[in-house]
């Protein structure tokens, strides 16, 4: 609390810059990646959001397992190492239309790794299927699932939730995802979703509950976070258009604070689709040591001025970036494991942790 009212902005980057140094020397992390929105058709209407549609409304849209299956097939022989996928709660999408997705994928592309679906797609799933989250997350991983994204975390605290997204499941059970997912083997992401309605003493209090998660990770699960993302609220197109948005310099101060609140959890994420080009690089010297990566196409948020989802960036631009602010870019796999690649620019395989 005292570096969010703090004046010394320079102070708290030096601080964060510090540990992030410390930690990763000047390397700077980047995947080749494609996101994957198979679904904008969500049951909930949580405020904060831009992306959902309800079913047969103007720009509504579900892709068929085929598609999805071909835009991942077409991400890998482009050299992607990764699909991230996620979509809205669809309130007639059977389990077995996920379960397909998986497979399909895994059949076309073994040696893909896909991150998908944020823990309250999970529960979703859990109530579509009938299954416990951890039934739920047994069946995903055994058709091909790699890990688990952090997204859906947005706030943890009740007068948020019911401020800006009421009807979502609250922190315990996204947490409940989360700790599962590690127990049985499968690492995950964390985000935070700031710059609306909560106020630094609630963002601070996040980042404790992410802490005290990866705390009892580590100390008894075989997986645990891998990265923090603090994703800044983009105003334009939801309920909450009417809110200025974070500054500048209140997101470099929160991506610092983020860096020294998580101790234990190695990274932290500049995305640069949140937090804009410019200043993602400007982070690399507050706390963060990573960028995400080519993404291609991005459907859930558009800053103003994009008037289109196709929100792609060249490996040679990530790279040129990075080392434009004097750091080392290193190609890394999700689960922050440098990749090697052959003469023909093929990502060498590497083993995906086992299911437990
Ligand atoms: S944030 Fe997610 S759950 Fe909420 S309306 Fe948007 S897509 Fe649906």
């Amino acid at each position: 609390m005292a570096l969010f009212q703090s004046r010394d902005l320079h102070g708290v980057g030096r601080l964060a810059n510090f540990v992030r140094d410390r930690l990763h020397g000047d390397n700077a992390y980047y995947n080749r990646n494609r996101h994957i929105n198979y679904t904008n058709v969500c049951a909930l209407s949580c405020k904060f959001c831009s992306f959902y549609r309800k079913r047969g409304e103007d720009g509504a849209y579900e892709m068929p397992v085929d598609q999805v299956v071909a835009t991942a097939k077409k991400a890998a022989e482009t050299g992607a190492t990764e699909v991230h996928i996620v979509g809205g709660l669809h309130p007639w999408l059977k389990f077995d239309y996920y379960l397909d997705m998986l497979r399909g994928i895994r059949g076309e592309c073994p040696q893909l790794h896909i991150k998908a679906f944020t823990a309250i797609e999970i529960i979703h799933f859990s109530r579509v299927a009938r299954l416990s989250i951890r039934d739920v997350l047994v069946a995903l991983r055994e058709a091909g699932l790699g890990s688990l994204p952090g997204g859906g975390a947005e706030i943890f605290d009740d007068r948020v939730h019911d401020e800006v997204f009421k009807g979502k499941v609250r922190e315990d059970r996204w947490f409940e995802v989360h700790r599962t997912a590690h127990e049985l083997g499968t690492y995950s992401n964390a985000t935070m979703l700031y710059g609306h309605v909560e106020t630094p003493a609630e963002r601070i209090n996040h980042l404790i509950k992410l802490r005290e998660l990866q705390r009892e990770s580590l100390a008894s699960s075989p997986a645990n976070f891998n990265c923090c993302i603090p994703l800044s609220f983009v105003p334009e197109n939801s309920e909450l258009g009417f809110l200025p948005g974070p500054t500048g310099l209140a997101d470099l101060k929160t991506l610092a604070i983020a860096r020294l609140m998580l101790h234990n959890i190695p990274h932290v994420k500049a995305f640069w689709i949140m937090q804009g080009i410019g200043l993602s690089q400007l982070a690399l010297d507050w706390g963060c040591d990573d960028l995400d990566g080519t993404v291609v196409w991005y459907d859930i948020t558009k800053r103003e001025g994009h008037g289109t989802v196709h929100q792609q960036f060249h490996v040679d631009d990530i790279k040129r970036l990075i080392r434009e602010a004097g750091r080392v870019p290193v190609e890394r796999d999700t689960l922050y494991r440098p990749v090697v690649r052959d003469a023909d620019d093929r990502a060498v395989p590497r083993p995906e942790p086992a299911l437990v």
